[in-house]
């Protein structure tokens, strides 16, 4: 029972963090074969700031060597996280040519409206090409990063959330446009709006920023490193977007009026 419990938790910690399950292992190995008596919230404690270094001090030098940088994680800079959980669960890294394409768009961004940074959300793990960020099948490469909307409150703007992870607060299609959810879900595909689910607390008082959204997707497209972006038809309408990097991700997936799915090419 005990030995079920321990794979559970590096499973859900692997899944979460990529390298949470590997420090469980080595700090629970570490205890059982030192057989020193310790209690478990000890044990639980060192776990825990091994983790913290690992991730803050250990992983960001190691991922480099697999020609991949980690995202900013504090608020200095105009490139933000969306929340620091992101960062604390190594979920935001990618390729550095990535990064300096976002750090560019940011800066451009805030030059322009200082009161706008640009906020990120699931980008990659540190290592391994091929290692799903679950439940983003795609990211799994240092190419690809999720990033925010921009939305006003009173024609106030700023880097506003809806929600807190960033996913599951719809821009919702008018009476008058199509919706492609309405669409998926008729043809069965059921998961398609689930990551309302994922909030963790939403505010309903922000208004979707069209003007500011719609120049970061045009800064982003007009790059040539840009591959695509994925987001919802009824949006790409509204915004008057026409480039044709920007896609329709499929009914497969799920739906893009939260959030912009960014990729570079390789
Ligand atoms: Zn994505």
């Amino acid at each position: 029972m005990k030995t079920l419990v321990h794979i559970i938790i590096v499973v859900i910690l692997t899944v979460v963090s990529q390298i949470g399950g590997l420090i469980w292992i080595l700090n629970f190995g570490y205890f059982k074969i030192s057989k020193r008596p310790i209690s478990r919230w000890k044990k639980i404690f060192s776990f825990s700031i091994l983790y913290l270094i690992s991730t803050l001090l250990i992983v960001p030098s190691i991922a480099k060597l697999n020609g991949r940088v980690p995202l900013p994680i504090t608020k200095s800079s105009n490139l933000i996280p969306h929340n620091y959980i992101t960062p604390l669960l190594n979920r935001h890294y990618v390729k550095p040519k990535l990064r300096n394409q976002l750090y560019e768009i940011a800066n451009e961004t805030n030059s322009e409206n200082n009161n706008l940074k640009l906020s990120y959300l699931d980008a990659n793990f540190p290592f391994i090409d091929g290692f799903p960020l679950l439940p983003h099948l795609s990211h799994k490469d240092g190419r690809k990063v999720d990033l925010s909307f921009y939305y006003t409150k009173n024609n106030e703007d700023g880097n506003l959330k809806p929600s807190n992870t960033g996913y599951g607060n719809f821009v919702e299609p008018l009476n008058s446009e199509y919706s492609q959810t309405k669409e998926c879900k008729s043809k069965g595909y059921w998961h398609y709006d689930y990551t309302k689910f994922l909030t963790l607390g939403s505010r309903e008082d922000l208004e979707f920023d069209r003007k500011n959204t719609k120049k970061l997707v045009n800064k982003i497209v007009s790059d040539p490193l840009t591959q695509k972006i994925l987001i919802e038809p009824h949006l790409k309408t509204r915004m008057k977007l026409s480039n044709n990097k920007i896609r329709f991700q499929g009914c497969h997936a799920v739906r893009h009026d939260d959030h912009i799915h960014h990729q570079i090419n390789k």
